[in-house]
């Protein structure tokens, strides 16, 4: 994998205005952060802007190589959600007492399965943002 030059790095950096791009987690608290080719290097996926986001080490890691996954409720294989190209609220919500996420659109939903979005330690890591009042974004 080539490296992402520093400059390249910090633009997507500040781009993503400290939060994950994915599941919203804020960058500040989760600590480590990656930069994730939205199309993976593997798949030919170029060291560019525009296919590049910042996600929390826990996306990036169950995000691995894949590009799509089924959604839950159709079984239809979807593309997992792009955050150069669509809208994070288009395709996400949060549950009412903001530590879930729900999604709105097939994409949505695969993307929660796949970067396993609501798993335990996701959901109690977000009932503490919410009461520290750092969670959701707005
Ligand atoms: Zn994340």
């Amino acid at each position: 994998m080539a490296p992402i030059p520093a400059d390249m790095r910090q633009q997507v950096i500040e781009r993503a205005g400290d939060r994950c791009e994915y599941c919203q987690a804020p960058l500040a608290i989760v600590v480590e952060m990656e930069i994730d080719h939205i199309v993976p290097e593997s798949a030919g996926g170029p060291t560019e802007l525009d296919n590049l986001c910042v996600t929390c080490v826990g996306c990036n890691g169950f995000k691995l190589a894949f590009q799509e996954a089924e959604d839950p409720e159709t079984g239809e294989v979807v593309p997992l959600f792009n955050p150069r190209q669509q809208d994070w609220v288009d395709h996400f919500a949060w549950s009412d007492d903001g530590t879930g996420m729900v999604g709105l659109t097939p994409t949505g939903r695969a993307t929660i399965v796949r970067l396993r979005m609501n798993r335990e330690r996701m959901s109690e890591a977000r009932r503490l943002w919410v009461t520290a009042g750092w969670h959701p974004p707005r």
